[in-house]
């Protein structure tokens, strides 16, 4: 049964920072954490007594919030969800430098500073010491970035390298080659964010604008293997995506030009693409959501709307300065509010590697016994327990495989020393013999080494698939064991805060419900002229409000009209250029014989080319004159099949199928307009 409920919402308001306090910017965001309210109005409107714009989400962090805090209220809840096999997701969305990364991954080095991604490997290992130890778990990371529309796999080793997004019926959408590190502790996660931190970094020019312009998605995948009631091991798998967006703030204001406007339009279609998506799934009428039109939300489809917990923040900055971006944030933060997902337990799915690797470890254990002699009588229950003993002390122990045993080593080296005497002292053997015997000391002395090599690989690799697998119950924190203290410590503070603030709120309800009730309750004509006063203020004040709200949408849908005509304009302008390029290299009557045959193929978002050589070969079959004017339909090719060639009569387009085949059936002199067929024996 899939939970139904809404995409959570957080909003978090960073401190003024040093250049902002010393140039005398002044806060315009209250953030009311008790009702999750947030309000904005410039200092300069509240000194006029306008209406502040307020927005309510399912929680507020002001200036002052802790990482702790964000940690225990918002990614606490959906990691203890991916740990029971759900998928969850935690986007950090908002302008660039309001703590997008603070936010997700903090300051490494400080313990209070650390943020989501380092929190949740304390969270995930600490979990893992405290089950039961016939639970089994297999922990995995990847991390990867999308740049101009880009996937690039920032653990991978060849950062030249672009990934491909694909998509199967069983396993739905993936990236292809992508690498996945399994993790043993805490520590090894510290490691590969180091790593992919710095491949983040490589080949950017200006750091800053790299970080602004990607998305980041650090993917974490827990599998869970434990007995079920029905007697069978199952494997639950949650997947964790923690995403820092690119910034949101528009472009036009980047004053971006040429190859950087290329970029930024390109990057405006994954995070625009994001926006499109949400107001879609908010809409309610529109029956198709644009998930392929980007990477990003094509790689998180299940995240909007789909089999995942999710939470969004988005983060503001308060100076008064940034008022129209923090307003564009909350109203954005404020649609994904109504976004409904429906999530699921992921048990048993096909990819599971956990299910994959105890098979391997099986299979590698048989075969070791098998080589040697068969293995104990104990061995099939140790099997069957999953291959796990425990020691008196009660903690978990692994079977070792043995390696050939003493005896037979030393009966085998005997009987080599024994030939190697024999070959010494009988000198009167004829000297054929003596070849004949060497040769077959010195084989079986390979053979002897050949053996005990494969059993140390096979041991070995038992070894390394063994020490992948994490048994519940043992303490793997290591130097994280402080950060998870530190962690449960503030949990508990919250909960006691938490209990605290409910009271306060019923209290304030209470008081609340009791002075609505004494305006309701008029004894006079007069009294009910003044609450009746009193009601028309606040309609009043409300009419206001909304007429303020009316002309900031007006106004805010004006700038992003501009920012779009001008992207058509740059794109416009490219266009021409590439038009007088094709139209310096293909004479016109090409031209529309390829677009004739060009067709947008949705599936891969791309354009295709029925091949125009073959048009003259389909015709010529059409003998029949019942079909004389029917189109043939020509194959499919894709358009890296398509040369431009000059000749003496100038320049054409010349068509190269893929196949042999097909090149061998064209016919010459056939509809192909002039100069093509020529052309195409290039
Ligand atoms: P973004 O990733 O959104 O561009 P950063 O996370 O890089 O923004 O934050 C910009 C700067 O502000 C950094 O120096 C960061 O340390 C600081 N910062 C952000 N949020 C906070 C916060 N809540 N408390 C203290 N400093 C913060
Ligand atoms: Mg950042």
């Amino acid at each position: 049964m899939a939970d139904k409920d809404n995409v959570r919402v957080a909003v978090r308001v960073r401190p003024l920072n040093e250049t902002e306090v010393t140039n005398g910017c002044r806060s315009a965001v209250e953030v009311n954490a008790l009702s999750g309210a947030v309000s904005l109005r410039t200092p300069a409107a509240a000194a006029a007594s306008e209406p502040a714009k307020t927005f309510t989400f399912d929680v507020a962090f002001g200036p002052d919030s802790k990482q702790f805090d964000i940690y225990n209220q918002v990614a606490r809840p959906i990691v203890e969800n991916v740990l029971e096999g759900y998928n969850g997701t935690i986007f950090a969305y908002g302008q660039t430098g309001t703590g997008k990364t603070f936010t997700m991954e903090g300051v490494r080095s400080v313990a209070e500073k650390k943020g989501i991604i380092p929190n949740s490997f304390a969270h995930i290992f600490g979990h893992i010491s405290k089950a039961a130890g016939d639970t089994k778990f297999l922990v995995r990371v990847s991390y990867l970035e999308i740049y101009n529309e880009e996937v690039r796999d920032l653990l991978g080793k060849v950062q030249s390298q672009r990934l491909e997004v694909k998509e199967r019926p069983d396993v739905g959408v993936y990236v292809k080659d992508l690498s996945a590190f399994v993790v043993n502790n805490a520590d090894d996660m510290d490691k590969i964010m180091t790593l992919g931190n710095k491949n983040r970094s490589v080949g950017a020019t200006n750091m800053n604008e790299h970080s602004s312009r990607s998305h980041a998605i650090f993917t974490t995948t827990v599998e869970r293997s434990e007995r079920g009631l029905d007697g069978q091991n199952h494997v639950r798998v949650g997947k964790l995506h923690l995403v820092d967006l690119a910034g949101s703030e528009r472009q036009s204001k980047t004053g971006a030009t040429g190859q950087r406007l290329k970029e930024a339009t390109k990057i405006n279609l994954s995070l625009s693409t994001l926006g499109n998506v949400i107001s879609a799934l908010v809409d309610g009428k529109s029956t198709h959501v644009p998930y392929r039109n980007s990477k990003l939300t094509r790689l998180l489809q299940d995240s909007l709307g789909g089999n995942s917990k999710t939470v969004m923040i988005a983060n503001a900055g308060p100076a008064d300065y940034n008022y129209d971006e923090t307003l564009s944030t909350l109203r954005y933060a404020n649609r994904a509010k109504s976004i409904k997902n429906s999530a699921k337990i992921n048990e048993d799915p096909k990819d599971a590697l956990l299910r994959q690797f105890q098979k391997e470890i099986e299979e590698l254990r048989r075969r070791l016994e098998e080589e040697e002699g068969g293995g104990d009588s104990d061995s099939g229950s140790a099997e069957e327990s999953g291959g796990e003993e425990a020691a008196a002390d009660g903690s978990p122990r692994r079977r070792r495989p043995r390696r050939l045993t003493e005896e037979q080593v030393a009966e085998v080296q005997a009987q080599l020393a024994e030939d190697r005497r024999r070959l010494q002292q009988e000198k009167g053997m004829a000297e054929a013999e003596r070849r004949r015997l060497k040769q077959q000391v010195d084989q079986h002395e390979k053979e002897l080494a050949q053996a005990q090599r494969a059993h140390d690989q096979l041991a070995e690799k038992l070894a390394l698939l063994e020490k992948k697998i994490i048994v519940g119950g043992v303490n793997l924190l290591e130097r994280s064991e402080e950060q998870q203290r530190l962690l449960e410590e503030s949990a508990r503070e919250l909960e006691r805060r938490q209990q605290n603030e409910r009271q306060l709120q019923q209290a304030l309800q209470m008081k609340e419900a009791e002075r609505l009730d004494i305006e309701e309750r008029y004894s006079s004509l007069q009294e009910e002229a003044v609450g009746k006063t009193k009601k028309l203020r606040k309609v009043w004040q409300l009419l206001l409000e909304a007429k303020c709200e009316l002309e900031d949408l007006r106004a805010e849908q004006q700038r992003e009209k501009e920012g779009l005509l001008e992207n058509v304009r740059q794109l416009t302008s490219d266009l021409r250029l590439q038009q007088l390029l094709i139209d310096q290299a293909i004479p016109a009557e090409y031209q529309s014989m390829v677009e004739q045959y060009a067709s947008w193929n949705d599936e891969i978002g791309e354009w295709q080319l029925r091949c125009v050589a073959y048009t003259g070969n389909n015709m010529r079959r059409n003998t029949d004159p019942a079909d004389a004017d029917r189109q043939p339909e020509p194959p499919l090719v894709d358009l890296s099949h398509v040369y431009l060639s000059y000749s003496a009569d100038g320049p054409g387009v010349a068509i190269r199928p893929k196949s042999a085949k097909h090149r061998q059936a064209r016919p010459r002199g056939s509809a192909v307009p002039p100069g093509t067929a020529a052309r195409q024996r290039m």
